[in-house]
């Protein structure tokens, strides 16, 4: 267990952008919930960022990356450790290579939508089924982030990461082995940058198809409340918002979070929602699941974190 204190003293004299301690990860998280994080840690460059993971790593205190906080719940004992958010490396260059491939050079901390709008802007195609992903990038990456039919492992080519020591390394898109939803990146590595590659288009087409993907997520997704996408992994064959709503659960309410009536795969928090309220609707829907359909339902957000 490790205790605010060994971490404020393991973070002392360190030259880093912002630090707040004892932070509530609900002023942050993309559903307005969850507990207090020992610290939470906004770097400004990757030498900072280096240097506070060399420094946790000597004094073995834990510590995780983030990006925009759009697909993870903290439960409401908080996080003992640091959360290294990435929002501080937030650059999108683009670029052609002498192949006449063009690329789209992003900082892990980089939104979606700031990539998705450089792409457009330039005319280049490939992001597009980004569209109203509210992720960063690094985050994006790390779950193989994907939508209508596409991942983005299928439009990076290069990975740039930082080991567990504070070592940077380029990894080529072959070297990571991506599944639906997951990377097998190892768990201390961090995501610091990509290399998306992309391709000349039309703009008014680039264009056109973001503005009907937007479209339709404003359409079928619940999105007036805070909520984190989708909570269960699709089945094969089988879109898990539908077996919810076959289960009868849209609407289904613990304490003040509820299974949207718009969608049933998205979870809602309608006010003060905790983490436990949405635990605990997360176990009845799996048990449901199980007992009357005979199917394991898979979290595809990701929960990290203490009970109280
Ligand atoms: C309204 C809404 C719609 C959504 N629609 C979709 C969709 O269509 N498709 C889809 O795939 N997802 C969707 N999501 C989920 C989410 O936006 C994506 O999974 C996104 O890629 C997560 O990025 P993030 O920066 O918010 O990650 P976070 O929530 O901050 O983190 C998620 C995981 O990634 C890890 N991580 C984050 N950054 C790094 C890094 N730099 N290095 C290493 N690990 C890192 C974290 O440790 C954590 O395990 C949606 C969410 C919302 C709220």
């Amino acid at each position: 267990m490790t205790d605010g204190q060994a971490i404020q003293n393991a973070l002392d004299g360190l030259n880093v952008g912002k630090i707040w301690f004892d932070e509530p990860m609900s002023r942050h998280a993309s559903l307005k919930l969850g507990g207090k994080v020992d610290a939470l840690v906004m770097t400004e460059n990757e030498d900072q960022l280096g240097e506070v993971v060399q420094r946790l790593r000597a004094k073995d205190i834990p510590f995780l990356p983030v990006g925009n906080l759009t697909n993870i719940l903290v439960r409401d004992g908080g996080y003992r450790g640091v959360l290294l958010w990435m929002r501080g490396l937030d650059q999108a260059i683009y670029g052609a290579q002498e192949n006449g491939q063009y690329f789209i050079d992003a900082q892990a901390g980089a939104t979606l939508a700031k990539v998705v709008m450089l792409a457009a802007a330039q005319e280049l195609t490939g992001l597009e089924f980004c569209t109203g992903i509210p992720g960063s990038v690094g985050g994006a990456v790390w779950m193989n982030a994907g939508a209508y039919g596409t991942e983005i492992k299928d439009v990076i080519s290069t990975v740039s990461v930082m080991d567990g020591q504070g070592k940077k390394k380029i990894l080529q898109r072959d070297e990571i082995a991506f599944a639906y939803r997951q990377s097998n990146l190892p768990a201390d590595v961090i995501i610091c940058g990509v290399r998306f590659n992309l391709q000349k288009g039309d703009g008014v087409q680039i264009r056109e198809r973001m503005a009907e993907i937007m479209k339709w997520r404003q359409e079928k997704h619940p999105l007036q409340y805070p909520n984190a996408g989708s909570v269960f992994k699709n089945l094969p064959g089988m879109p898990a918002g539908r077996l919810i709503e076959e289960l009868g659960l849209k609407g289904v309410r613990r304490g003040d979070v509820q299974v949207s009536k718009k969608h049933a795969n998205f979870i809602v928090n309608k006010g003060q929602g905790t983490a436990s309220d949405m635990i605990t609707l997360i176990t009845f829907i799996k048990e449901k699941a199980e007992k009357e359909k005979g199917v394991k339902l898979e979290t595809e957000i990701v929960i990290v974190g203490e009970n109280l």
